[in-house]
């Protein structure tokens, strides 16, 4: 199949134009067609005929279709269910908060990692997206919902360092001047833990949030419902932390999710406490997502507030994520989980 032009940056469009035998300045007029998300090479008016008709045999242009478009009554959230080129489905979620609009975007096709209360991993790992899909998302929904997008979260579908080096050629892509010159401390990237890609991570040095999802402050609970945890566990994970820390300067974000009875306890707390002690930390606690197909119930309002207390009283800066398109199932994974069962009844 032709190689995809949206993954690459300019460096290599301008490389591939000048073999092309294409004049120098035509390189950064693709790029920023690109990156204004045209959906053919056609749309590229200020090109030659000869040359549209060239790009077109040789590349391969992304552009999702929309399959569902969901929208919160309740506080404006978007969700997108998209189509990419292969027929695979994957999912982006616009959501408006006083900061600017964050879109949070899929970085696979279903997840390889296994977390139990997951609706994203339930299928597996299907495939990982390229660089320019993860783009297609970012710029897709902006047209389609014509609102500005000025943070990105790579919390959707997807574990990003498994996908690693695409994700941070998405990142170069989406940080580029001459494309959307998305900020880096715009973007948050979310990952389950896996130890070695958070330490390369840190090396490079990039300014963005890292946001780890920890879930249970010990090995036990946390095996349990993070396979991942059997491979890097929470002191070799909170030690990458604390390295990625001192490389970066950036405070680390630690998502929980309260599942009922599993990692809620005012002991699971003080444990939480002790673990990130001397660590620039955000805890943000995600009432947990009912998934159908899960056991795992949500904790309820008193046991959240008494474990964001228990923190907070202990100066570990701690917020409760505020429920954004919660009548249209904005939790990750379960619009293209409930596609896919519909498709197989
Ligand atoms: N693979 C990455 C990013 C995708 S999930 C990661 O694990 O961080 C984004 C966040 O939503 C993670 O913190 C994940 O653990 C959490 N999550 C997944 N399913 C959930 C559910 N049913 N309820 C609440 N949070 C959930």
């Amino acid at each position: 199949m032709n190689q995809e032009i949206k993954s690459l940056n300019l460096t290599e469009l301008q490389a591939a134009l000048k073999q092309m035998g294409q004049p120098a300045f035509r390189a950064k007029q693709v790029y920023s067609w690109l990156h204004r998300g045209v959906r053919s090479f056609d749309e590229m008016t200020d090109l030659p005929k000869a040359l549209r008709q060239t790009l077109a045999d040789g590349f391969l242009l992304t552009a999702p279709q929309v399959v569902r478009r969901q929208k919160s009554a309740l506080d404006g959230t978007i969700k997108y269910l998209w189509r990419l080129h292969d027929g695979n489905c994957v999912e982006t979620v616009l959501m408006r908060y006083h900061h600017g609009n964050t879109v949070c975007i899929s970085s696979e096709v279903g997840c390889p990692m296994g977390c139990a209360f997951c609706a994203s991993t339930i299928g597996g790992l299907v495939r990982k997206l390229s660089a320019g899909e993860m783009l297609d998302e970012v710029l897709f929904t902006e047209q389609d919902s014509g609102q500005e997008i000025s943070n990105i979260v790579l919390m959707g579908i997807g574990e990003p360092l498994d996908n690693y080096e695409t994700v941070c050629r998405f990142l170069e892509l989406v940080n580029s001047g001459e494309g959307m010159n998305i900020g880096m401390r715009h973007i948050s990237l979310s990952t389950c833990g896996i130890v070695p890609r958070i330490l390369e991570l840190a090396e490079s040095r990039l300014q963005l949030t890292l946001s780890v999802s920890l879930h249970a402050p010990d090995d036990e609970t946390r095996s349990k419902i993070m396979p991942v945890n059997r491979r890097w566990q929470v002191e070799e994970l909170l030690g990458a932390c604390r390295v990625y820390y001192e490389k970066t300067g950036r405070r680390i974000s630690f998502e929980y999710a309260m599942i009922r009875g599993v990692n809620d306890s005012p002991e699971a707390a003080r444990l939480l406490l002790k673990r990130l002690r001397g660590l620039p930390a955000h805890v943000n606690l995600i009432p947990l997502n009912n998934v159908e197909e899960s056991p795992l119930k949500p904790s309820d309002r008193t046991t959240v507030l008494r474990f964001q207390k228990l923190l907070e009283d202990q100066g570990v800066a701690c917020t409760i994520r505020r429920t954004l398109g919660s009548d249209i199932d904005a939790s990750c994974g379960q619009l293209r989980r409930k596609y896919q069962k519909n498709d197989e009844s």
